[in-house]
């Protein structure tokens, strides 16, 4: 019998890890099994992303490492957005490659593995403004917290970004569908949920919203905290602010990226709304939500990115008080709008302007974490801590704390008084159970 050990590396978003979840059930219920790693592996997919140049070139690099490992016999499959960007192109540039599949056609991993062991090869780029992979139940690894997929693909056309053509027109699954999938991993011991989407406030089913999803995930017995990611600052509908507020299960943490901190840069970058606006919406969540954490996706050296441009940004970062933010230098897309827009920023210039930008993210969440040293927390345990024998946990916030405990803690809630702060993460102590406070 032919062996079926797959083997899926993944680059990129929580989509492409859910993503990686989901090719993995439709694998498993064909009979394949697990591997720990692409050596053990029969069939080896590299689940990729096309966010940013760079990020495809470790994608072709791994890839070429890979060649030298693959036996007769082996298959090697690239599959996700840079897959979909280049469709037939990636099998004419890496031979080895037996096929590529984009982010919709994920059920035909078992016939594309067949066709590869028969000599065939191919690509499956096609996509399906219904698709929502309803009947396949992802095989996911975590027993506390699980991520959901409850939007695909995207409407916006932010200039810079590759995702609306990577992965297709805006689709939500049905409310009904989202909600027995919540409560399926409930009853196998999910107590955290993170609900995914490109936009995905901007959630809608024809009949139910983003605000009705939110109520109905967070009433399902067992679960004790709803995430979600990345919203988009339009879709904060005053429905949507006060479900957050209400649902006593959805956290006090949003990730909210706003790219830029200068309203001439967000109308290159077709972001649909302005500094203030921005300013806003922050405020509205803010002041509906006490304590909550706010943290944001930044990009700099944006075309026509002026100085006075890139000091809105870094003004920004200080003005909202950001609790973390991952920052980026603009990359060009093949495709995208953006690469049509004047005045390149030079590179010497952007990546001075990220230096500052990620020294003040640093600074600015560094004096809001040492503000929180002494106050005391929910944690989820989630694993042993990379270094040392500390366990990590999450507060409902979204911040790491390091605490000591027994592994037997792993999955399990704990309240726990911040002892400390590295700046970014914290050391923590196990306290008896006392209501959380909340955060200046
Ligand atoms: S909202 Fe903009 S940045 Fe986000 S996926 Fe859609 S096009 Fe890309």
């Amino acid at each position: 019998m032919t062996s079926k050990r797959v083997y899926i590396e993944t680059y990129g978003c929580q989509m492409n890890a859910a993503d990686a979840q989901l090719m993995a059930g439709i694998l498993l219920r064909e009979g394949f099994t697990r591997a720990e790693s692409a050596d053990e592996a029969e069939v080896v997919i590299v689940n990729t992303c096309a966010v940013r140049d760079h990020a495809e070139q470790r994608v072709l690099g791994r890839v070429g490492e890979l060649k030298r490992s693959k036996r007769a016999g082996d298959v090697l499959g690239v599959v996700g957005c840079m897959a979909q960007r280049l469709g037939e192109r990636l099998l004419e540039r890496a031979p080895h490659v037996d096929f590529v599949a984009g982010p919709d056609a994920y059920r035909q991993l078992p016939q594309l593995v067949s066709r590869a062991r028969e000599g065939e090869r191919a690509a499956d780029t096609a996509l399906l403004s219904t698709e929502h992979y309803e009947d396949i139940v992802p095989a996911r690894e975590s027993a506390a917290s699980a991520w959901i997929t409850v939007q695909r693909g995207c409407d916006y056309r932010c200039t810079f970004c590759i995702v609306p053509m990577t992965r297709g027109p805006e689709r939500s699954r049905r409310l009904s569908d989202v909600v027995r999938e919540a409560r399926s991993l409930a009853e196998r011991g999910v107590s955290e949920v993170t609900l995914l989407g490109q936009t995905v406030n901007s959630y809608h089913d024809g009949e139910h919203d983003f605000a009705d999803l939110l109520r109905a995930v967070g009433a399902v017995p067992g679960l004790r905290r709803v995430r979600f990611t990345s919203p988009h600052p339009n879709d904060f509908s005053e429905r949507v602010v006060a479900a957050m507020a209400q649902v006593e299960a959805v956290c006090e943490h949003v990730h909210l990226p706003a790219q830029s901190g200068s309203s001439a840069v967000l109308r290159r970058m077709l972001r649909r709304y302005t500094r203030e606006g921005y300013l806003g919406v922050v405020e509205r969540l803010r002041a509906a939500i006490p304590g909550l954490a706010v943290t944001t996706d930044l990009i700099v050296g944006f075309p026509g990115e002026s100085d006075a441009d890139f000091t809105a940004t870094l003004a920004l970062v200080g003005e909202v008080g950001f609790d973390d933010a991952f920052t980026f230098r603009f990359s060009p897309r093949a495709g995208t709008a953006a690469t049509r827009l004047a005045d390149a920023v030079p590179d010497e210039v952007a990546a001075e302007r990220l230096e500052r930008l990620i020294a003040e993210v640093r600074r600015v969440a560094r004096a809001r974490n040492a503000g929180l040293v002494g106050t005391t927390h929910e944690i989820l345990v989630e694993q042993r801590a990379r270094r040392g024998a500390a366990l990590q946990g999450r507060t409902r916030q979204h911040r790491v704390a390091m605490v000591d405990g027994p592994a037997e803690w792993i999955g399990s809630y704990r309240t726990v008084r911040l002892t400390g702060t590295t700046g970014a993460t914290f050391s923590a102590v196990p306290v008896e159970p006392v209501r959380e406070e909340v955060e200046p």
